[in-house]
């Protein structure tokens, strides 16, 4: 009987808190050991092609994979880059300064404010139990809203983005670009909920489990760690045999 040849399998990660454990301060987070080790042995699988789609800036979730044979996306889908580096989209950089005020009532409730190439995250990990977080946080969604820009919640951030692709649009294109014939996908925020919902109509989701609660998409496995991670992956990216 003659076997059957493997599907093209699209293995996308998040960055922060599902390759990267999370940091306090996002400068500080690194890929863990463990994932680089997993990453590289499922990209040297032919029919295995690897993404990491990330909401950092492209150069910076590169340099923090560097060495990983990947597509890699930043900026939640503004920017993609080849595994040899190309890069297939990229977006003008937009300096984006919110009100003076507003930085400085984020300030004094130790919320901190992160300005990328495409957008500017407001970050309350952290912040002083003060009651003025919420109005900071609506203030700055306001100002979002006036300057045209699109809001992406994630777990203790809101950041304000240049409209355009989505993560989800991202795993669409490269399964396209691939021919993936089945796509698995692993995220741990709510900025990963519309890929994971694809994807687990598409091949399979999972979700790493944070200690700050949140509902999971459905479909998704739900996962605790990077070793029970990683040793589903690997049963799930074992060639299917027979037929
Ligand atoms: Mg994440």
């Amino acid at each position: 009987m003659r076997q059957a040849r493997p599907l093209r399998i699209l293995l996308a990660f998040d960055f922060d808190g599902t390759l990267a454990p999370i940091a306090e301060v996002a400068e500080e987070a690194t890929i863990a050991p463990d994932a680089v080790a997993f990453c590289r042995w499922a990209s040297s699988l032919p029919e295995v092609t690897l993404a990491v789609v990330s909401g950092r800036d492209l150069e910076d979730v590169a340099a923090r994979t560097a060495g990983l044979h990947a597509f890699r996306s930043g900026s939640h889908g503004l920017e993609l880059s080849s595994p040899l580096g190309e890069r297939l989209r990229s977006v003008a950089a937009r300096p984006l300064e919110p009100p003076a005020a507003l930085i400085d009532a984020a300030a004094g409730a130790e919320m901190r404010i992160e300005r990328k190439r495409h957008g500017v995250a407001l970050h309350w990990r952290g912040a002083s139990d003060a009651g003025d977080v919420p109005d900071i946080i609506d203030a700055f969604r306001k100002w979002a809203g006036d300057e045209g820009l699109q809001i992406i919640d994630g777990r203790l951030v809101v950041e304000a983005r240049i409209p355009g692709p989505s993560k989800k649009d991202i795993l669409m294109e490269l399964a396209g670009l691939t021919a993936a014939q089945r796509v698995i996908y692993v995220g741990d925020d709510l900025t990963d909920f519309e890929a994971l919902e694809w994807a687990a109509s598409h091949g399979s989701a999972f979700v790493v489990a944070s200690a700050e609660r949140l509902e999971y998409p459905s479909g998704s496995e739900v996962t605790h760690s990077l070793p029970d991670l990683f040793a589903r992956l690997r049963v799930a990216l074992e060639p299917t045999s027979g037929s």
